[in-house]
């Protein structure tokens, strides 16, 4: 592990321990918060899902829209093959000759680690900071499509898909094109070894399509516009078009909610458990604190007592042996004992004078004074 792991542990771990653990409480309570609203959001898109019906294509038009205003929209599920709408075109992707509507070119610079000269194969800096590092360039190119019933295929009807708004969903696109373009070492790229942890190796160049022919499911808002029938993406939901059948998908959303109810009951039982330890050792602190403030108030009430009644005998050095005697001024008796070290070494004048200092500490054994408490032979 380097030292900059080190540092990075070490800065970690104090922020942790922070308030007895209270910031740590409060983080994992905001984990857990974040948590609880993806699985509400996971719930509320399988709920949604549920209730989005499949259609068949043809059914469509003359069924499902069927009684539908202007401008009105209904959820829908609907499997179909990619086609091209008649008198559409299509697109070639460079690098195949296979047809399809949409490509999708994506560049990505890969970074290597620098790890060091015996090989780490763990660095914490790089776990966190690298994701920040990978360069993607992303363009895409679509022309309109539709979807046709795959048991049907030889009717006309069509589903146009309604695709502007959807370029940075996630597609069900397929690989045509994969190349790990190794990158030139020259000085600047030695210079970022030797400085950095990160240094790029590679640019991965990827083609994917959406090739016609292809099956997919579409799940969305559907609408007739202009005599066809048209579905668009529903903002509400993580799926447009999909590989994934609805049952698929149900099922897929159901795991992440069962899995981000159980992280949000974990997490909040942890941050309850944390943030309760905090507030009590906060209280525990409190309490302790104002029992030495009391206590302190009885001595300084009591010395006052002693100084104003008649107490001038007992502090005649003459009448008392060495080890009664203050170890500070020589010349009184010893009154006031150290709370929590118990050494009784002081005369209450110089004791409170010892409290009058920046650290408080015990003459004797250095150990740190709370409270004096004021002694009585008798
Ligand atoms: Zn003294
Ligand atoms: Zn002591």
């Amino acid at each position: 592990m380097s030292a900059r792991d080190r540092e990075t542990i070490e800065a970690l771990a104090r922020v942790a321990a922070a308030l007895d653990g209270a910031v740590l409480g409060l983080g994992t309570a905001a984990l857990a918060v974040a948590s609880l609203g993806k699985y509400l959001a996971a719930s509320g898109a399988l709920r949604r899902i549920a209730e989005a019906p499949a259609v068949a294509i043809p059914d469509l038009r003359y069924s499902f829209l069927a009684g539908l205003r202007d401008g009105e929209s209904r959820l829908a599920a609907v499997r179909g093959i990619v086609r091209s709408p008649p008198g559409g075109t299509f697109l070639t992707p460079p690098g195949s000759r296979e047809h399809c509507v949409v490509t999708r070119h994506t560049q990505t610079c890969l970074f290597g680690e620098w790890r060091g000269i015996f090989g780490w194969t763990f660095d914490l800096h790089a776990l966190f900071f690298k994701s920040l590092k990978e360069q993607i360039i992303t363009s895409s190119r679509w022309v309109s499509f539709g979807l046709v019933d795959p048991a049907s295929e030889k009717l006309r009807e069509m589903v146009h898909v309604k695709f502007d708004g959807a370029v940075h969903q996630s597609l069900p696109l397929t690989t045509v094109y994969h190349k790990l373009i190794p990158v030139e070492q020259n000085s600047y790229t030695l210079f970022q070894t030797i400085v950095g942890n990160g240094y790029p190796i590679a640019l991965l160049d990827e083609e994917k399509i959406l090739p016609i022919g292809k099956e997919i499911t579409a799940i969305g808002l559907c609408r007739l516009k202009n005599q066809n029938v048209e579905i668009s993406l529903c903002p509400d939901l993580p799926y447009f078009l999909s590989d994934l059948t609805k049952g698929e998908m149900e099922a897929e959303m159901s795991s992440r909610a069962r899995l981000f109810f159980w992280v949000t009951v974990a997490l909040g039982t942890v941050s309850v458990g944390l943030l309760g330890h905090a507030i009590y050792r906060l209280w525990e602190r409190v309490k302790r604190h104002r029992e030495a403030r009391e206590a302190q108030e009885r001595f300084h009430e009591a010395d006052n007592e002693d100084d104003a009644g008649e107490n001038g005998s007992d502090d005649e050095p003459g009448e008392m042996g060495d080890g009664q005697l203050c170890v500070i001024c020589l010349r009184k008796r010893r009154r006031a004992a150290f709370v929590p070290c118990g050494h009784l070494v002081c005369c209450c004048n110089c004791a409170k004078r010892v409290e009058l200092l920046d650290e408080p500490l015990c003459p004797v054994c250095r150990q740190d004074i709370q409270y004096m408490l004021r002694v009585y032979d008798s």
